[in-house]
């Protein structure tokens, strides 16, 4: 009945986790949520203050499709601080989000039957937009290596068919930051063997325990002919559903995208940019430091509770706002006819009997994993993360 593009993808595996959260939620069960990729926060004063500012001037009007020139402007002045290089307008796209950001460039870069290296564990919508650009996602382990790819790794997946590679630091679901020698390397990769970078840098402001979010394109000046830098507004001011991301590359890029978004979603909603706008303008930086003090505090209360987990490894959480625990070591393969537990057995028996959601790495690649948030409520996080260790530490 439906197209067989429609085979290529599914509901993505942290929406269906959501659901299942919500479902139990509704039934009347004391459920803890751990699957929300977005941060407990109130609105920054200066995008409440930027939506009303554009209620008030009546703002109601198309703006450009990839976004405001005013806007793209104070984009542009934001890359190039962040990057070290001056960019102009032309080189920047506002997206609705992100995700919009990415599948631009997917249905921009991605010829049929083109390689995309996206490391595993990935985020479930990097191979699921591949495929449906008719490209085909290569993915490797990088657990052995504390989820950050060694160069020597991805050099052995590159074919002749290879087009880009994906990266994403700090990691979702990993919470891994890339050090900068790594970066370099795949900097220096991608020039060898004309490879293009997709830069997602959507949890760069939240690093943790000393760790560093770096840039690639002010590590190796060189790849910023051939890198797409994907940022967003959803986590760094906690505005998941006001969708304001934006992408930024060289400029026949942008105006490939600025013509796609033309006959998909034309601009993302004038309010939502105004708001940023004011806010890029006016904001001190406060509310961000706000953002991630409270981050940081949640992410140490949550750590203090796990570390009573006694077969599974402590989670390196260095970035991001998830903490992604290891349990291979007590889902070890099953002997004789038993079929093999994975993750997805954690996540339904976590929900079963301790009504804690989380969201199984079998969505990003890894049946090993588990995702677990901490952008929720403290003292729900405490609560949701003691059960977790209750389950997890008779796991048999
Ligand atoms: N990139 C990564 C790695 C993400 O985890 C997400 C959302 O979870 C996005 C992009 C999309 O963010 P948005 O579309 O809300 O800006």
């Amino acid at each position: 009945m439906l197209a067989q593009r429609t085979n290529l993808f599914k509901s993505s595996g942290t929406a269906a986790a959501r659901e299942a959260a919500k479902a139990a939620a509704d039934a009347g069960t004391d459920t803890v949520d751990l699957t929300v990729g977005e941060i407990w926060s109130d609105l920054a004063p200066t995008i409440r203050n930027g939506a009303i500012e554009a209620i008030r001037r009546g703002l109601n009007r198309y703006t450009d499709t990839v976004g405001s020139m005013e806007l793209r402007d104070a984009l542009a002045r934001k890359v190039s601080v962040e990057t070290g290089q001056l960019w102009r307008a032309d080189e920047i796209a506002v997206t609705s989000g992100a995700k919009q950001g990415l599948f631009n460039v997917a249905m921009t870069l991605i010829n049929p039957g083109d390689q995309v290296i996206v490391p595993a564990p990935y985020w479930t919508t990097f191979p699921a937009q591949v495929r449906i650009a008719g490209g085909m996602p290569v993915h490797f382990d990088t657990r052995p290596n504390g989820y950050v790819p060694r160069v020597e790794d991805i050099e052995r997946v590159i074919t002749p068919l290879t087009r880009a590679i994906v990266i994403n630091t700090p990691g979702n679901p990993s919470g891994a930051v890339y050090n900068a020698e790594t970066l370099a390397g795949i900097a220096r990769l991608s020039m060898e063997r004309d490879l293009w970078i997709i830069f997602d840098e959507c949890y760069g402001p939240f690093t943790h325990d000393g760790h560093r979010h770096h840039q690639i394109v002010s590590l190796s000046p060189d790849v910023r002919g051939r890198t797409v830098i994907v940022n967003s507004f959803s986590k760094s001011l906690a505005l998941t559903g006001w969708r304001i991301g934006y992408l930024a590359a060289p400029k026949e890029l942008i105006s490939a995208v600025k013509a796609l978004q033309s006959h998909t979603t034309s601009n993302p909603n004038v309010i939502a940019q105004h708001a940023v706008l004011h806010h890029l303008r006016e904001g001190d930086g406060a509310f961000e430091t706000r953002l991630k003090d409270r981050l940081a505090a949640a992410r140490q209360t949550g750590l203090s509770v796990l570390s009573e987990l006694q077969r599974v490894p402590m989670p390196g959480a260095q970035g991001g706002l998830y903490f992604y625990l290891d349990l291979s070591g007590i889902l070890q393969p099953t002997l004789g006819n038993g079929r093999a537990k994975t993750a997805d057995d954690v996540v339904a028996a976590l929900l079963a009997q301790a009504g804690v959601a989380g969201v199984s790495g079998t969505a990003f690649g890894d049946p090993m994993g588990i995702r677990l948030s901490y952008g929720i409520p403290p003292e729900q996080l405490e609560a949701g993360l003691e059960r977790v260790v209750r389950v997890l530490n008779t796991w048999n």
